[in-house]
């Protein structure tokens, strides 16, 4: 397949017990990490879930997270999707829980609309969707397959070139649209937070997303009530996401180390 995946099997199952360990100490403390930004925060407990960015990671590795105590993935690529999605059910099920159930899987990287066919029969979300015409070519697959498609709006709140994601003055719009069609439902925003180091800066657009997400949820618009969560916080600005109001934070490299290739 593509170049990048030559460099390591994906779907290899087998990981030797230093690693494992290894993705262990990585997880208890992101879980710590997160615990104390909620504490800080003054939110509840558990109301933050972490999704394990599991690209370039394989089956093994990423078993080794859900071992210790990881309950959402979230992949890049719709052919790491397809690499691992049989590995990934398979070893689920044999620890009694089900891949999209009890494991929710999440697509968090750009989607081309050639490629929406490889991930709909596995993926329970799409976090990456942030055009109307992208929106609909979804919601058109979903509604033949006759399913329901979970989708949050990314937003490019950095403004940076190089990210996707919506213009932030039209997200509201967007979401209303998105919200009322079938095939979709709008689970909530997501945004990568800017790539500078003035945290002030990093800490206005995640509370910008914030202010987007509850205006939506007030707009009382047509399918944008379960407009709720918000994916926002990586490895390195995660306690900031926390504090202003994040539900869902996408760490990789903070569980499984730097990462084997690009
Ligand atoms: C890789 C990735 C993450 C996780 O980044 P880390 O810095 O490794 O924690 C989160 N979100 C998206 C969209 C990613 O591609």
């Amino acid at each position: 397949m593509t170049a990048y995946m030559d460099h390591k099997d994906l779907g290899n199952e087998t990981i030797d017990e230093e690693r494992a360990r290894q993705i262990a100490d990585g997880v208890r403390g992101v879980l710590a990490r997160i615990a104390e930004a909620e504490a800080r925060a003054g939110r509840k407990a558990g109301s933050v879930r972490l999704l394990a960015a599991t690209k370039t990671r394989d089956v093994g590795e990423i078993m080794a997270a859900v071992d210790a105590g990881v309950r959402m993935i979230g992949e890049n690529r719709p052919q790491e999707v397809q690499a691992k999605a049989d590995g990934l059910a398979r070893q689920l099920h044999a620890r009694g829980l089900e891949l999209g159930r009890d494991v929710p899987f999440h697509l968090i990287g750009q989607l081309q609309s050639n490629k929406i066919g490889k991930v709909l029969p596995v993926v329970n979300t799409i976090e990456s969707v942030d055009s109307i015409e992208l929106a609909e070519k979804i919601a058109r697959r979903a509604v033949m397959r006759d399913m329901i498609v979970g989708v949050l709006l990314e937003v490019n709140e950095s403004g940076e070139e190089s990210k996707s994601g919506c213009p932030p003055s039209h997200a509201i719009d967007l979401a209303k649209r998105i919200g009322a069609m079938g095939g979709l439902r709008l689970e909530g925003l997501m945004t990568i937070g800017s790539h500078v180091d003035d945290e002030a800066r990093i800490r206005d657009c995640f509370a910008r997303l914030r202010r987007t997400r509850d205006q939506i949820l007030a707009s009382g618009a047509e399918g944008v009530d379960g407009c709720v969560e918000l994916s926002m916080g990586m490895t390195h600005d995660m306690g900031i996401a926390i504090e202003e109001g994040s539900t869902i934070v996408r760490v990789g490299t903070a569980i499984f180390g730097p990462r084997a290739f690009i």
